[in-house]
């Protein structure tokens, strides 16, 4: 069987393609490199079955090709990041929209089966005021900030998706994301643990957003592949939407002092206005964890790691590579690899 992995140069992207090369499988990795790398990517480029495919996902006769070349997709290829998504928001809502319309009518052309990568912001603010956890089932609550075209572009992407499951009966799975972490995670695009780390090894601030109060719950990379991989062999998930996370919880202010205590760093943690960090209008979510039962019932799945355990595997993953940074550039990486021919 050969995956097509949108995004597949991307973070969650590179491990699912390790993943799935060690259950035998073939993969093709779709991926316009704009936030994904080759680096992620360079120690399966001469792995037999992996192959390369450099192509955008707005191209839509790259995704026919690549799309007729597999036999299933895994579509995780978006914006992301929550910076990126205030400072580009044209490209974050044409590239969730359009990207996402050019898979589905490729796979219903070609009856192709597919899991579409959402997001826990479709959840939008806490509507629990703090006390529950997000279940599927719940509703969408979104405010006026710029911030949520991200949430509703996703939002969409799962209608968009649902209805070809039930208008045109597409096979296709939706996996709800939660703050999914682990090594490769680029902290270039705001995300919380890979800064933490990072700034605590270079003994820099920790730059904590807000009062600290806010909660999240983080998913080791290892555990939402493994829980994408099962849904996607799940015949009963079809045309449903998943959380896929963790349910323990940490907030942003004890994570710092986590990260701190366990680098043994002489960071200071200082705390930063919202406004200074995304500019004006900024929401937060205060409180986000997922409710796991629907996955954990119809998949089995269960995190494997704790928060704890997922900070000392990015730590020592970050950790020497801050001393000797790899060249990240495409120029430096280009010329010896082979490439795909599917596009
Ligand atoms: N955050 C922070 N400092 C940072 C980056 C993020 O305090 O350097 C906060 C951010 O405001 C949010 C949480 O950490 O409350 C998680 O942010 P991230 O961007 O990783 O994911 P989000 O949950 O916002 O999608």
């Amino acid at each position: 069987m050969k995956a097509l992995i949108t995004g597949g140069a991307g973070f969650i992207g590179s491990h699912l393609a390790e993943a799935l090369l060690a259950c035998e499988r073939e993969v093709v990795a779709l991926d316009d490199l704009s936030t994904g790398s080759l680096q992620n990517i360079l120690h399966l480029m001469r792995r037999p079955g992996f192959e390369f495919a450099l192509g955008s996902i707005m191209d839509e006769e790259a995704v026919d090709r690549a799309v007729a070349a597999c036999d299933v997709v895994f579509h995780l290829g978006a914006a992301v990041g929550v910076r990126l998504v205030f400072e580009q928001p044209v490209r974050t809502i044409e590239t969730n929209v359009k990207g996402t319309q050019h898979i589905l009518d490729a796979c219903l052309r070609h009856g192709r089966k597919a899991l579409i990568a959402s997001t826990s912001e479709v959840y939008g603010k806490d509507v629990h005021n703090g006390t529950g956890r997000f279940r599927e089932d719940d509703d969408i609550t979104i405010g006026p900030s710029i911030r949520w075209c991200y949430a509703t572009s996703k939002a969409l992407d799962e209608f968009l998706a649902r209805a070809c499951w039930s208008d045109k009966g597409l096979p296709v799975v939706i996996a709800r994301f939660f703050n999914t972490v682990g090594p490769r995670q680029s902290p270039a695009y705001g995300m919380v643990m890979p800064r933490f780390v990072e700034q605590a090894l270079q003994n820099k601030p920790l730059t904590v957003y807000g009062d600290g109060s806010q909660v999240r719950s983080f998913t080791w990379v290892g555990d939402a592949v493994e829980a994408i991989i099962r849904l996607m062999e799940t015949r009963a998930a079809e045309g449903d939407v998943f959380n896929v996370g963790s349910e323990e919880a940490i907030t942003i202010g004890n994570l710092a002092e986590r990260v701190r205590r366990m680098t043994g760093s002489s960071s200071e943690t200082v705390f930063v206005p919202y406004e200074e960090a995304y500019g004006p209008g900024f929401e937060d979510i205060k409180y986000r964890v997922p409710d796991i039962n629907k996955l954990r019932k119809l998949t089995g799945y269960a995190p494997t790691l704790s928060i704890d355990e997922i900070l000392e595997r990015v730590i020592e993953y970050t950790r020497p590579r801050l001393s000797s940074r790899a060249p990240q550039g495409r120029g430096d990486l280009l010329g010896p690899l082979t490439w795909s021919s599917i596009l």
